[in-house]
């Protein structure tokens, strides 16, 4: 058994001043069972906890560290920009920069707004949609999950569907109301939904990628027909590409599936692991934003030169050649992996895999939309994320949440963790 003896320590310090402990639902390990390990650190694909416990990482800052842990290059832009100080109230030209870098890469993105986190980022996508079309509702995904605004935070992925509660508390019933819920990869409610209301959509809003009911690939075509669809009945289509910006490949992955949005939402790896969001888009959109237009956005560390130094430096560290292709072979080489020691294991299941997005689905044969995700076995994932904890591997702590492969993962991480998977899933077919 690992020692947990400081990290006990910390959660009693912890459960004492912070709600549940923690600052974010998820790292409770409510899912799972059990008691949180606090990180005391992390260097490339590692992390080690307050007991000197090392892992390897796969939950990897739930997306932004692309690069691993404490990268060189990043701890140096940041240490540099640190040393000018770390936010003064007014524009830099890094940010200028940032903006740059990100309309170069996605060509609808002609310009950028920075906020501070992936939930400012749709908090501003739906209000702009909103103020350009007129109209009120939007649709979403159920198991989609666009951070935890009130507006979108119905029928949401990602810690709200591990904790199995359908919506929060706090959210007043007028402004759910207004948003609408579809089956991911499925149009006919959305269809449904637009033939209803035809006039009263702003937007839909999708993750292209499904990644927070556990990973889910859209269907062919799925995203080229939403697009289609919004656009035929004059709303506006919103990628979130949170997670999936600048992670499937340099730029959006929307464009990979044919998409055409009008917004798209970043946040994650553009801020090399600091905080970060933003969106970009069509310029008579973006240009409605405060205060060039009537539609009010502001933060005070939006655009932090710190956060900015780091996304930049993370970003010009992607562009190198053959990055996207090292971080594909090394994921296949993990799903592949997992897939067969499942299959070795005679356990039912599936592994869904795009590209450094990886979720196996314990008890369920195909998971294409959140049912099915729902019909996972939890408890037996429960069983496999502490058998691969004691093998010194570090899953996220629940079902629905994806692993991240990163860069820094070795050939030999991806090798032991397949190893420790197959001695876990044998241990747990025991019972
Ligand atoms: N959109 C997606 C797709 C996400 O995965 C997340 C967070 N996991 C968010 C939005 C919200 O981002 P943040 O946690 O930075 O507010």
């Amino acid at each position: 058994m690992i020692a947990r003896k400081n990290s006990a320590a910390l959660l009693a310090r912890a459960a004492a001043v912070i709600p549940g402990a923690v600052n974010s639902p998820v790292r409770a390990w409510k899912a799972v069972g059990g008691a949180t390990l606090f990180i005391a650190h992390g260097q490339g694909a590692t992390v080690i906890d307050a007991d000197g416990n090392r892992f390897i990482d796969y939950v990897g800052s739930y997306g932004p560290a692309i690069l691993g842990h404490a990268h060189p290059e990043v701890v140096a832009a940041i240490a540099e920009q640190a040393a000018h100080g770390f936010g003064y109230g007014a524009p830099t030209e890094l940010e200028v920069a940032i903006a740059e870098r990100v309309a170069a890469a996605i060509p609808m993105a002609r310009k950028v707004r920075l906020v501070s986190s992936g939930t400012e980022a749709g908090m501003t996508a739906i209000r702009l949609a909103r103020a350009a079309t007129g109209r009120s509702r939007i649709i979403k995904f159920d198991g989609c999950y666009h951070g935890h605004s009130d507006a979108l935070l119905v029928r949401a992925g990602s810690g709200v569907m591990t904790l199995g509660v359908p919506d929060s508390a706090g959210v007043p019933e007028a402004l759910a109301a207004l948003t609408r819920v579809a089956q991911y990869n499925s149009l006919e409610a959305v269809e449904r939904y637009f033939l209803a209301e035809p006039r009263e959509i702003a937007a839909v809003i999708v993750e292209p990628v499904a990644a927070n009911m556990g990973v889910v690939p859209p269907a062919p075509g799925f995203l080229k027909d939403l697009s289609d669809l919004a656009h035929r009945y004059g709303a506006l289509l919103i990628c979130d590409e949170v997670i999936t910006g600048f992670r499937l490949r340099y730029g959006t992955a929307h464009e990979i599936f044919g998409a055409e949005p009008d917004l798209v939402m970043l946040g994650k790896v553009i801020g090399g692991g600091m905080p970060i969001g933003a969106v970009a888009g069509r310029a008579d959109l973006m240009d409605l934003l405060a205060p060039a237009g009537p539609v009010y956005q502001a933060g005070t560390l939006s655009g932090n030169p710190v956060a900015v130094r780091a996304g930049i430096e993370t970003l010009s560290i992607l562009a190198r050649p053959g990055t996207y292709e090292r971080l594909e072979a090394t994921s296949a080489r993990l799903g592949d992996g997992m897939a067969e020691a499942l299959r070795d294991a005679g356990l039912k299941g599936c592994v869904n895999r795009v590209g450094s997005l990886v979720t196996a689905f314990l008890g369920v044969e195909a998971v294409r939309e959140a049912e099915a995700a729902r019909r996972a076995d939890t408890a037996l994932f429960a069983r496999f994320f502490h058998a691969m904890l004691e093998r010194g591997i570090y899953l996220p702590p629940s079902q629905f949440e994806a692993m991240f492969v990163s860069l820094a993962h070795s050939e030999g991480d991806i090798d032991r963790t397949v190893a420790a998977a197959r001695e876990s899933l044998a241990e747990i077919a025991k019972f």
